[in-house]
C-alpha cells in the first residue's frame, strides 16, 4: 500500500500496470496527460454517491441492475443515431423489466467512455503480416497498416470528447423527455412490424399506458415518470486516461474517477497486488470487478477487503463471468463463502465474456441460447445460496446487427456474414435484447 491519497502515475506504473500500450513517445503520453487533467469533469462526485446509493439497494435485494452497450464503443459511432438507438433498447429494456418483474432497475449505460479493450495477444497475424493488436480506439486504430496500429496517446483526447458529446446526448434524452414513459410506444417504432418480441413489447406498453391513464386520472403525476436515472460505465483499463481524470472532491477531499460514474477492473487485470487493484482502492466511485472460473472464493474475499475496507454496500460489484457450462459447478462456492463472510456486494451476471467462440466462418460470436443458459445459472445458483441475482452485463446494440447467434430471428453463422460490424466482441442486437429483457423479467418473477 503507498500512503498517498492516490498514487501517482509513475508509482502505478512501477506497481506494473498488465494490458498497457508501449508508446513510442513517453514525453507525447505525459503532454497529453496534463492536458487531460485540466479539462472540466465529465460526471460529479455527488451523481457517483447517488449510483452507490442505488448499487446499495441491488446488493440488498432491492433493486436490479440493467448494465449494457457496446463490447468497444468507436469515435465513428459517435453520431446521434447511434446513441439514441442504444439508449431506446436499454429504456425498452428496463420498462420491461421494471413492469414485468415489478422491481426497480438500475440503468447503467455501458458507453462514454468504453474505447480500452484488454487483449489476450499483443499482435495480430493476417496473411503473414504482423502488426500489434487492436486495443480500441483509445490507443490505436482498426485498419491493419502499421501507421493505424500504433499507439498514439492524442486519441486520448479524442477519448474525452467523444465521451463528452455522448454523456451529452444521453443527458439530453434521459432528462429532455425522450426518456418520459409516455413514450413507451415511441421507442418501439419502425420495430413492431414482422418481429414477435416487438408485437410483445407493444402489448406490455398498452399496459403501461393503461396504468399511467389510471394515475392521471387519480391526478398522481410523479417526477419518475417523465425522466429516468441514467448513468455512465467503462472498464478502467487505460491508466493514464484514468489517472488523468481522478480529480479531488472538494465536498470530501476524496479522489473520484470523473470520466464515469461507475468504473470496473476487467478480467485480466484484477490481481490483488496489481497497479488496477491499487488504483481502484483509492477512488470512491461505485466499482466493479470481474470474476471468472479462475477466480478463487479466497481470491474474491481479498479483492472485497482491500476494494471495500468499510464493507459499504453498493460500493463493490462483482461481475461474474464463468461461461454457461461453467456457471453452476463455479460460482456456488464463491457465493457462498462471500456471503458467509458477511461481505456486502452486488452480483452481477456477464453472461457474454465465457461464451464466445469463433464460427466455422472465421467470426468471433455467442449463441443467444449460451447467454440465456448463464443468466439462468446465475439465477439458480443465487436462489439456492439465499442471494440476490442482483443485475446482468450485457453487449448489445439498438441496431439490427447479425453478430450473436440465435434468438428469434434465428440469425445461423451463415447470417453473421450480412451485418457484422462490432470491431471486438459479438453484441446482441435489438431484438436479441429485447427478448433477453422478457426471458429475465420471467425468472425475476419465478
Ligand atoms: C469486457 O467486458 O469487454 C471484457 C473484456 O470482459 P472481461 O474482462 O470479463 O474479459
Ligand atoms: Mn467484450
Amino acid at each position: 500500500m503507498l500512503d498517498t491519497p492516490v498514487p501517482t502515475l509513475a508509482q502505478l506504473n512501477g506497481i506494473g500496470a498488465l494490458q498497457q500500450p508501449t508508446y513510442d513517445d513517453p514525453q507525447a503520453v505525459d503532454d497529453v496527460v496534463t492536458r487531460l487533467r485540466g479539462l472540466p469533469p465529465l460526471v460529479f462526485a455527488g451523481e457517483c454517491d447517488e449510483l452507490t446509493a442505488k448499487l446499495g439497494a441491488v446488493a440488498r435485494g432491492e433493486a436490479f441492475l440493467l448494465q449494457g452497450g457496446d463490447c468497444a464503443e468507436t469515435f465513428a459511432g459517435v453520431t446521434a443515431d447511434n446513441v439514441r438507438n442504444k439508449l431506446r433498447v436499454l429504456l425498452q429494456m428496463a420498462v420491461v423489466l421494471t413492469y414485468a418483474a415489478s422491481v426497480p432497475v438500475v440503468k447503467l449505460g455501458r458507453l462514454a467512455g468504453q474505447y480500452a479493450k484488454p487483449r489476450s495477444s499483443d499482435s495480430e497475424t493476417r496473411d503473414g503480416i504482423t502488426l500489434p493488436a487492436y486495443r480500441g480506439d483509445a490507443i490505436n486504430g482498426y485498419d491493419f497498416t502499421p501507421e493505424s496500429r500504433r499507439p498514439d496517446p492524442e486519441r486520448l483526447l479524442e477519448v474525452y470528447h467523444s465521451s463528452a458529446a455522448t454523456l451529452n446526448l444521453v443527458r439530453a434524452f434521459v432528462t429532455g423527455g425522450y426518456a418520459d414513459l409516455r413514450q413507451v410506444h415511441t421507442w418501439n417504432t419502425d420495430f413492431v412490424k414482422g418481429s414477435e418480441v416487438g408485437g410483445r413489447y407493444e402489448s406490455l406498453a398498452k399496459e403501461i399506458d393503461a396504468a399511467m391513464r389510471f394515475m392521471a386520472a387519480i391526478g398522481a403525476d410523479p417526477d419518475e415518470f417523465h425522466r429516468v436515472d441514467f448513468h455512465s460505465s467503462h472498464e478502467a483499463l487505460l491508466l493514464p486516461y484514468e489517472h488523468a481524470m481522478t480529480r479531488i472532491d472538494s465536498r470530501t477531499q476524496t479522489p473520484y474517477n470523473v470520466s464515469a460514474h461507475f468504473v470496473w477492473i476487467g478480467e485480466r487485470t484484477r490481481q490483488l497486488d496489481g497497479a488496477h487493484v491499487e488504483y481502484f482502492s483509492r477512488i470512491k466511485n461505485p466499482i466493479g470487478c470481474k470474476l471468472g472460473p479462475s477466480a478463487s472464493a479466497d481470491d474474491a474475499l481479498a479483492l472485497a477487503a482491500k476494494l471495500n475496507p468499510e464493507n459499504v454496500p453498493g460500493r463493490l460489484t462483482f461481475i461474474t463471468r464463468f461461461g454457461a457450462g461453467k456457471i453452476r459447478d463455479g460460482l456456488p462456492h464463491l457465493v457462498e463463502k462471500v456471503a458467509a463472510a458477511g461481505v456486502e456486494v452486488a452480483w452481477v451476471c456477464d453472461p457474454m465474456h465465457g461464451n464466445t467462440f469463433e464460427s466455422d466462418n472465421g467470426y468471433k460470436t455467442r449463441r443467444f441460447d449460451d447467454v440465456l443458459e448463464e443468466v439462468q445459472g446465475f439465477f439458480d445458483v443465487h436462489r439456492a445460496a439465499g442471494t440476490w441475482p442482483g443485475g446482468i452485463l450485457v453487449e448489445m446494440t439498438g441496431d439490427d446487427v447479425t453478430e450473436c447467434i440465435g434468438g428469434g430471428e434465428d440469425i445461423t453463422a451463415a447470417d453473421l456474414v450480412h451485418r457484422y460490424e462490432s470491431v471486438v466482441d459479438p453484441r446482441l442486437n435489438r431484438v436479441q435484447s429485447l427478448e433477453l429483457a422478457f426471458l429475465v423479467a420471467e425468472m425475476l418473477r419465478q
